[in-house]
């Protein structure tokens, strides 16, 4: 894999988050919020994330974490500069 130096931080947008159907974006919505609960965080309208945590969610929704990136960004609800920063497992 390459070494990218600083990657783009992964960034949730609440707001949009909370306007989705919660069929399909139920599993964020209590991701994050669990991760609101464990820091205290509550004011945010944003919400950074850990690499891992989408590798995690990528667990949860069944897909690759690069399809689970773009999916996410084309909800509105993830930053568009994370296109391409959580890598696949090696094929
Ligand atoms: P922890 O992983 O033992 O982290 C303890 C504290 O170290 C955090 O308290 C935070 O002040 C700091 N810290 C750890 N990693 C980072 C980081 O990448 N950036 C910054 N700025 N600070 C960091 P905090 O925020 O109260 O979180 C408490 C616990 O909640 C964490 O304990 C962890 O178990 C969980 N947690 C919080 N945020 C996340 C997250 O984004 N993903 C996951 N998987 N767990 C999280
Ligand atoms: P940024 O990462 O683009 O974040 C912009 C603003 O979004 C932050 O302004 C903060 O108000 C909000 N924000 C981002 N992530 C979170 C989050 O997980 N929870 C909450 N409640 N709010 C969040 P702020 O704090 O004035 O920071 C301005 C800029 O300073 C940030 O822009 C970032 O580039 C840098 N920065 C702040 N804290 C850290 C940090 O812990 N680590 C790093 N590497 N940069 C930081
Ligand atoms: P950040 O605070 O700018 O941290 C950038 C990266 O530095 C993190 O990427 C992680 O690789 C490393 N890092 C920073 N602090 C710690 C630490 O205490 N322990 C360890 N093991 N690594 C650390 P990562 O993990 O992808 O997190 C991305 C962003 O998510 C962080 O940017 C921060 O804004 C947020 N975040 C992650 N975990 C926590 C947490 O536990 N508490 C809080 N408040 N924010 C967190």
């Amino acid at each position: 894999a390459a070494a990218a130096a600083a990657p783009p931080r992964l960034i949730l947008d609440l707001e949009a988050l909370h306007h989705l159907d919660a069929g399909e974006a139920g599993p964020l919505t209590r991701y994050a919020a669990t991760i609101q609960a464990q820091r205290g965080d509550y004011n945010g309208k944003v919400l950074s994330i850990r690499q891992d945590d989408m590798r995690t969610l990528a667990v949860i929704y069944d897909e690759s974490p690069t399809t689970l990136t773009e999916r996410f960004i084309s909800w509105g609800v993830l930053n568009p500069e994370a296109k391409g920063d959580v890598e696949d497992a090696a094929e």
